[in-house]
């Protein structure tokens, strides 16, 4: 049984053809950095050779990318031939697979980390190394049928579900933005989330949870939900134990952990997948919050 990553197994599997399919590795040369809210800056860019990659996969309304950015200090660099660089994955909030340009939406959540030093030192004409773009799940069969829809994001996953809500029909939008204590006006996100009804959680430890036990869900419905990991694994058993919805109309994930880092996660989670294939199973939607990080 395995108990370490080492440098053999992190690369088998970050090489294998498995994980590759559809990804290529890009640049993007960064044109502007905005904000979009207070705690929203929005990196927008050009990336050489978009054009010449299969459109489709930039067409499916919830993707992501891996950035490599600077982390001396990174536990993960040096197993896979990147010494001095992490990978942080963050969502296409906007992408135009004709022109080549693509915007990603990061929460500036004022910790000292890679991702937030890299931020403040960003400027128009830098680039940054990427593979992508990753499909992510989205309710797009539930939407196309006229099944209730509902959304809940948390400020990483505020640029999910506004692509996934101007891409389907969602009804119910449940937004935990960081600035949640100053109770913002859920009008102020209306555009992102056109048709849809928006809603802003209150403070909580598991906002998104404690937001969903005060909704009445119908049976029929699906709950698309992302943020912290511990929110999400609380509002996942509401959904499949008080609620009773059958796990196809559950799709949720943990898109960080509070009190550790995005390195912390991918080992861990490289670890638990080659701990299940050696059992001849693979990581799935399932058996991801089994994984300890
Ligand atoms: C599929 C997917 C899509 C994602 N899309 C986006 C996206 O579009 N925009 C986005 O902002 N994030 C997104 N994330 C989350 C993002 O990858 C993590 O937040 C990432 O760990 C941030 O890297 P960092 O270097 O800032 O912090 P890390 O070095 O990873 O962590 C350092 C510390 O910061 C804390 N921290 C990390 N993220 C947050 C946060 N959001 N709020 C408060 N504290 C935090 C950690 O718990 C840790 O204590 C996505 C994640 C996944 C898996």
């Amino acid at each position: 049984m395995m108990t370490t990553l080492d440098a053999a197994t992190a690369s088998a599997l970050l090489n294998s053809p498995k994980h590759r399919a559809g990804l290529n590795d890009l640049v993007l040369e960064v044109t502007s950095v905005s904000r979009r809210h207070p705690w929203l800056a929005r990196v927008s860019g050009r990336v050489p050779g978009l054009t010449a990659t299969d459109p489709t996969a930039w067409r499916h309304p919830n993707i992501a990318l891996r950035l490599a950015i600077p982390d001396p200090s990174d536990d993960l660099g040096p197993l896979i031939g990147q010494p001095g660089l992490c990978r942080r994955v963050y969502t296409v909030a906007d992408v135009d697979p004709d022109a080549g340009t693509v915007d990603i939406d990061i929460v500036v959540h004022g910790g000292a980390s890679p991702m937030m030093r890299w931020l403040d030192a960003l400027r128009p004409g830098d680039r940054v190394d990427f593979a992508g773009p990753r499909p992510h799940p989205a309710p797009t069969e539930a939407a196309a049928a006229g099944d209730p829809v509902y959304l809940l994001a948390d400020g990483s996953a505020y640029p999910a579900a506004s692509a996934i809500t101007r891409a389907c029909a969602v009804t119910t939008v449940v937004l935990a933005p960081p600035d949640a204590a100053e109770r913002p006006d859920p009008a102020r996100f209306a555009d992102d989330f056109p048709g849809a009804r928006i809603l802003v959680a209150g403070e909580s430890a598991t906002p998104l949870a404690a937001a969903l036990a005060t909704l009445s869900v119908p049976s029929g419905a699906t709950v698309w939900a992302a943020g912290e990991r511990e929110d999400i694994r609380s509002l996942r058993t509401r959904c499949l134990g008080e609620l009773g919805l059958p796990k196809k109309q559950v799709q949720v994930f943990g898109y960080w952990r509070r009190g550790k880092t995005g390195t912390d996660a991918d080992i861990a989670r490289l670890t638990g997948i080659a701990r299940l294939r050696e059992r001849g199973l693979e990581l799935t939607g399932d058996n991801d919050f089994d994984i300890e990080i």
